[in-house]
């Protein structure tokens, strides 16, 4: 089956009592046994549950994995990743990640004894210089938030390989639609299902995929005993925005194509982080491991300050000043103040996240009309 048919098929199959063609939302906490031990497979709903299961399989087949397992956010599925490590463990990480990630591991996870290395990952060598003994994991973005860097994951994964290290990639910017990690030698595949894969801006969830099943079965260990599991209803409206993923996808990448664009002939607009143009630094490692470039961009302005920044923000009248990225409709934010303000100043300066630089979740609404709206707001600074 192609992708277009897996995400509206896989896993899913009708209702075997009445035929019901969606998964039914199985709204329960327990399972009635016949005798004591003696069920169905299912005892409790925070280790299994039916519609669960669908969704879990969905994602499984839409990644190349067998194994995948649903969390109540993101943040909870890097959260199960991260728990397989141990004091004195060593993980060396992309250098501009999520601000959620880079806040859970210098955050929480540093305090208990595990030493995180952040650095910039365009040139893959530079990982070969941070391995020793204690190195246990790589943590990959791909396409990075907020500068839309392009890290050559099959490089990556061959240096993991080669010092016996896994590897995990944070597939949400690309998803599976555009971009297969385990394909590529990864061993984790994570999401903020929050984002492009419900698509519609009305679920916070998170998962993992991956192929290996000791690793498989370390993951539902933590899974059931940590407890982080989402709910039959959230869970149903991914199975429903799901179906939609891959056309969704073609419009979202279309579109940013064409701001893209237009941002890169505006006077008032100095650098356009966009993987699709060609004079982007990564663009070919970008065209030799994703099908497509992605619904994100970031642009810096030519008066390089915030309060510049803020007036364009201001005058977006169709494109909404918010956290979040990857639903329909399209937005806007300001990684400096927003998604990556727990970074300190310098440290944000370095990687290149300037005060004047504006993100855009480029939606699926009419490209005429995001146009305009992206015109109209920048005209501002004439
Ligand atoms: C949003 C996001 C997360 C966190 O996911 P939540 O669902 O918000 O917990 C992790 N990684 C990336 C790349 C994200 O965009």
């Amino acid at each position: 089956m192609k992708f277009g048919t897996r995400v509206i098929h896989a896993g899913v199959t009708p209702d075997l009592q009445t035929g019901a063609i969606m998964t039914p939302i199985y709204q329960t906490s327990t399972y009635v046994q016949d005798a004591p031990g003696k069920h169905k497979g299912y005892e409790y709903s925070r280790s299994q549950n039916p519609t669960r299961e669908v969704l879990e399989k969905n994602l499984a087949v839409l990644e190349n994995g067998i194994y995948g397992l649903c969390f109540s956010s993101g943040m909870a599925a890097i959260d199960a990743v991260l728990k397989l490590l141990k004091p004195g463990d060593e993980v060396i990480c992309t250098r501009d990640l999520y601000g959620g990630t880079y806040r859970l591991m210098t955050r929480i996870y540093c305090g208990l004894g595990i030493k995180f290395h952040f650095l910039n990952m365009n040139d893959a060598e530079n990982i070969e210089h941070l391995v020793n003994h204690n190195t246990k994991l790589i943590w990959i973005e791909t396409p990075t938030n907020p500068l839309l860097n392009i890290i050559d994951i099959r490089k990556v994964c061959d240096i993991a390989k080669h010092n016996e290290i896994k590897v995990a990639v944070d597939n949400t910017f690309a998803t599976p639609c555009l971009q297969l990690p385990l394909d590529l030698g990864a061993d984790i595949v994570v999401h903020s299902i929050t984002k492009y894969l419900s698509g519609h801006s009305d679920v916070i969830m998170g998962a993992i995929v991956l192929n290996d099943e000791e690793l498989a079965d370390q993951l539902f260990f933590i899974q059931n005993s940590c407890g982080a599991i989402p709910g039959p209803q959230d869970i149903f409206l991914v199975l429903r925005g799901i179906k939609t993923l891959e056309i969704r996808m073609e419009r979202h990448c279309s579109n940013a194509r064409s701001v893209a664009k237009m941002l890169k002939n505006s006077r008032a607009v100095d650098q356009v982080f966009w993987p699709g143009i060609k004079d982007h630094p990564n663009h070919r490692v970008a065209e030799s491991q994703m099908k497509n470039y992605g619904g994100m961009l970031s642009f810096t302005l030519k008066e390089n300050t915030q309060i510049n920044a803020f007036k364009v923000l201001r005058h977006f009248k169709l494109i909404s000043l918010a956290e979040s990225l990857g639903g329909v409709e399209s937005l806007c934010g300001h990684p400096a103040t927003m998604s990556h303000a727990s970074i300190p100043k310098d440290e944000r300066l370095q990687m290149g996240i300037s005060d004047s630089m504006i993100r855009l979740s480029i939606g699926i609404e009419d490209p005429t009309d995001i146009l305009e709206d992206v015109d109209m707001a920048l005209s501002v600074l004439d």
